[in-house]
């Protein structure tokens, strides 16, 4: 006899976050887990220091000087809004909350690894969607919908792929499922999208019962480190999660550092400029050395290897690292021969670029 764990729990692959460590005194590039090169709004970091100053006392555990902040930023009810320990918690009490044993959820096939490992941690089935070129399929999602369906997760866009799809084909996606079902959004980098059809999935919300948006301060915003994410979402919806959650679930120099950063439009103007001129220069620039790189909309890009013997993914990451380049493998989602990379600063992107093209002219680690 011994302690057995819950159903699905055992199945479950512990998460390998990016890497982050280079060679002893080469220059380190951590481009792995599409953290931003730019750092948060110099405000954010002010008001965390500030708010170090009184540790002893216990967090406000509805976080409402973040809340107002989103709410104001976005134009929403704050009552619509439940924050997270990153999105990464809001993820986990979808999950907490809506599945059982013998139920299903949906994911894509290259979809963020949250979501699998959620689904599994309830002892519910998680069922893969297949997607075209890297991209969502409505039609495959729909298509695996049963009567034990309870959520489907979209990462829009969806990390590692940096594809997304638009604003019509996701309202297409939510008019095909049950009423019973939970579509989530995960919109974590809906800030760097520069595209006309593309929608976080705010109207979707507004208008119906079963739809909620996820969204993250870890990325555009440089805050991965204090862990802040909110969620969009029916008031019936955010009501249940908020009776599960950890009654602190935001410390408090989180809450400052949030809502200090999101007042910040000038610098997301700023960051939301310097991605998109770097995520241009850095795909072009790869697609010049003869690789393939998946169109991307995010602060990120997938790159493909040739299948030559000492020329794949696995190569390249080593070339890299031995240079303090440190990119993602991605084999976990299902690209055995390709590395994600985040944008960095000019610095890196030039840097991978070189080294890239040295480690194709034929260079070892
Ligand atoms: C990074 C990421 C998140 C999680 O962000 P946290 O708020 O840091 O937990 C969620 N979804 C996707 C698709 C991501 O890439």
């Amino acid at each position: 006899m011994k302690p057995v764990p819950n159903k699905g729990v055992l199945d479950i692959d512990v998460y390998v976050p990016g890497k982050s460590q280079a060679p002893a005194g080469i220059k380190l590039h951590k481009l792995s887990s599409n953290e931003t090169p730019l750092g948060p709004p110099p405000a954010a970091r002010e008001a965390a220091l500030a708010a170090a100053a009184n540790l002893e006392f216990y967090p406000d555990g509805q976080a409402t000087r973040l809340k107002q902040a989103i709410a104001e930023t976005h134009g929403l009810n704050p009552q619509n809004i439940l924050c997270g320990n990153g999105s990464d918690e809001l993820l986990g009490l979808l999950c907490q909350c809506y599945l059982s044993p013998g139920d299903e959820a949906i994911h894509t096939e290259h979809g963020f690894l949250v979501y699998h490992i959620q689904i599994l941690a309830r002892g519910a089935t998680p069922v893969v969607a297949p997607e075209k070129d890297a991209r969502t399929d409505v039609d495959a999602i729909l298509a695996r919908v049963t009567e034990k369906t309870k959520l489907v997760f979209l990462a829009n866009p969806n990390n590692p792929t940096g594809t997304y799809i638009p604003f019509d084909e996701v309202r297409r996606l939510h008019a095909g499922l049950p009423p019973h079902v939970i579509l989530v959004l995960d919109a974590a980098y809906a800030e760097y999208v520069r595209r006309n059809d593309y929608g976080a999935g705010i109207e979707l919300v507004s208008d119906f019962q079963n739809v909620v948006m996820t969204r993250t301060f870890s990325k555009i915003y440089g805050l991965a480190a204090l862990r802040i994410g909110w969620m969009y979402g029916p008031e019936e919806i955010v009501s249940t999660l908020d009776r599960v959650r950890g009654p602190f679930n935001l410390n408090a120099m989180a809450i400052a550092a949030g809502a200090a950063a999101i007042r910040d439009r000038a610098f997301l103007d700023k960051a939301v400029a310097f991605n998109a001129e770097w995520l241009e220069w850095t795909t072009k620039a790869l697609e010049g050395l003869g690789l393939s790189v998946t169109p991307s909309v995010g602060n990120f890009i997938l790159i493909h290897f040739p299948g030559m013997p000492g020329k794949g993914a696995a190569e390249a990451d080593a070339f890299l690292t031995a240079r303090g380049y440190i990119l993602r493998r991605v084999a976990g989602y299902g690209f055995p021969n390709a590395l994600r990379m985040s944008i960095g600063t000019e610095e890196a992107n030039r840097g991978v670029v070189a080294a890239l093209d040295e480690f194709l002219q034929g260079g070892t680690a």
